[in-house]
């Protein structure tokens, strides 16, 4: 399988050249030149694998064995999992009728970036030590320094993902007192001497545009290879593809429908998916592309809701206010403006546009990618572009979506720690995972057994303790501290008083990163 972009303008890349790129130099994101479909028995043949053998299955599909052997790809698949703590890897835990929550949350930092960036990290360390092979010599050495910024979850899942690599730095930049307490107590406790926290004194936004300047500054970039881990990497939205599959099996086995019967024809499944930058639920578009029996995938927003709006319009428009058009709410992992996997998808609708089964193959990437950077300049420009009729209606088919607001998040989480029904037992969820359930609402069946939401859980409810106090107080005979002791896992006992290295930046500056990174690597 070689890659190709989303404009059109690269093609023939190799897995290795677009994990290790990031982005393409056209300017757009690696896709697949084509989207493989799953062997046409696997319904059967894959119905009773585990996690790792499923994973292995799939990925060998996009990666072709010249690249990297089976057996070198089974060992990093059982490598990156190993680290989890359910041996289910991604259960599927179900709530009441008709709701199923897939708990991605089980990795090291009980979030669901884990899931990609245990392999992600494994995958370098494997590129850079076929590089390296048989070169003694340090200075001589092949090395990736990898840059990133975080409002939260992506930089301890990267950290966990990249420690104690050789030949791999790390270095991630978060706003000083701007990530929540629990998660900056997991970047900024991993003591490995490859692993650099910087915090920067600014916004997100600082952080983001100084690493914007790290990446375009070519002598830094070239002198000290950077690499990014952010969420248009590609390897991330492959290894997520993994869990739809996984647990469409998982749920026809305890319903004890045969996968591929006529009994299972009939059962409609939605997975609702807590989005942000559109790489979770982007998975699932592969894995329906692949042929995976989904219903319906619902993007399932909070405030920040220009999904919602473009699957209802077919526009795509960013409302820039005083806050730069952000909305700050209790799911703060998808507080976003503009989504940036949201272009694969769109590659794939222009595409379809592009013309019907008489145009070749290639003339289509050509105008898709066209048509992709005209909307991609048009958003800079307009702040906003529009697809068209038959966009629109193609999205429809696969996607629906909804948006949701901070009361009804909290609402949901109370409704479930605290259930009416005494027969359904109580559920603690995290608010990202309440937004999903939350837009889910009307589409869970009372009745119907045929039709089932399986809503995804993306970090487990101790790392976002805010929102969860805010659905817990106030309800008569809990107290809270004691509710949440019960709640809080507990690797994070003295996670808070454990040693910590930081290195602080009083202004948000390029050149007082730069001189931070070469003085952590001793140049
Ligand atoms: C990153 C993240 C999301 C959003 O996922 P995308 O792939 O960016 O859509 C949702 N919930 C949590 C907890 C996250 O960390």
């Amino acid at each position: 399988m070689k890659y190709k972009s989303t404009r059109g303008k690269a093609s023939n890349y190799t897995f290795e050249e677009a994990v290790l790129a990031g982005l393409s130099p056209d300017g757009g994101l690696f896709i697949p030149e084509s989207i493989p479909k799953a062997p046409s028995d696997f319904l059967t043949k894959w119905a009773s694998l585990s996690f790792e053998e499923l994973a292995f299955e799939i990925l060998s599909l996009y990666i072709d064995d010249s690249e990297i052997p089976s057996k070198d790809l089974q060992g990093l698949v059982n490598r990156s999992y190993s680290t989890f703590r359910h041996k289910d890897i991604t259960p599927l835990h179900q709530v009441k009728d008709g709701l199923y929550i897939l708990e991605l949350f089980h990795g090291p930092t009980f979030a669901f970036k884990d899931v990609a960036l245990q392999l992600v990290g494994n995958l370098f360390e494997y590129f850079l030590k076929r590089k390296n092979a048989g070169i003694e010599n340090a200075a001589d050495r092949h090395k990736i320094t990898v840059v990133g910024a975080t409002s939260g979850d992506t930089g301890s899942a990267a950290i966990y993902g990249l420690r104690n690599k050789q030949d791999l730095e790390v270095f991630i930049l978060f706003p000083t007192g701007k990530v929540s307490p629990i998660q900056e107590a997991q970047m900024t406790t991993v003591l490995d001497k490859n692993v650099h926290n910087i915090s920067v004194k600014g916004t997100f936004d600082d952080c983001q545009d100084i690493l914007k300047g790290l990446f375009a500054n070519k002598d830094f970039m070239s002198k000290y290879n950077l690499g990014a881990v952010n969420s248009i990497n590609w390897a991330r939205i492959l290894a997520q593809t993994v869990y739809y599959f996984h647990s469409y099996f998982s749920l026809l086995r305890s319903l004890n429908i045969t996968p591929g019967s006529e009994e299972a024809k009939k059962i409609n499944i939605t997975y609702s998916v807590p989005t942000g930058n559109f790489g979770d639920i982007l998975a699932g578009y592969y894995a329906h592309q692949m042929g995976l029996p989904t219903s319906k995938l619902l993007v399932a927003t909070n405030a920040n809701d220009i999904l919602y709006r473009f699957f209802r319009s077919g526009v795509c428009e960013k409302i820039v206010g005083d806050d730069g058009g952000v909305h700050e709410t209790l799911s703060p992992a998808m507080d976003i403006v503009v989504s940036s996997n949201f272009e694969r998808l769109l590659f794939y609708l222009a595409r379809d546009a592009a013309g019907d089964a008489s145009v070749p193959e290639a003339e289509k990437d050509i105008k898709a990618g066209e048509i992709v950077n005209g909307w991609m300049v048009d958003l800079k420009q307009k702040g906003r572009f529009d697809t068209g009729a038959r966009v629109l209606a193609e999205a429809k088919r696969i996607f629906d979506a909804g948006h949701v607001s901070d009361e009804e998040t909290v609402a949901t989480i109370r409704e479930y720690c605290f259930p009416e029904d005494a027969s359904q037992a109580a559920y603690v969820m995290d608010p990202h995972t309440a937004v999903g359930v939350t837009a889910a609402k009307t589409l869970i069946p009372k009745t119907d057994a045929r039709n089932i939401v399986i809503s995804l859980s993306t970090a487990h409810p101790a790392k976002f303790s805010e929102a969860v106090e805010k659905a817990v107080k106030g309800q008569e005979g809990v107290q809270f501290s004691e509710f949440f002791k019960k709640v809080s896992p507990k690797e994070f006992d003295g996670l808070m008083t454990a040693e910590r290295r930081v290195v602080l930046i009083p202004r948000a500056e390029e050149a007082l990163v730069i001189e931070v990174i070469e003085k952590e690597l001793g140049h």
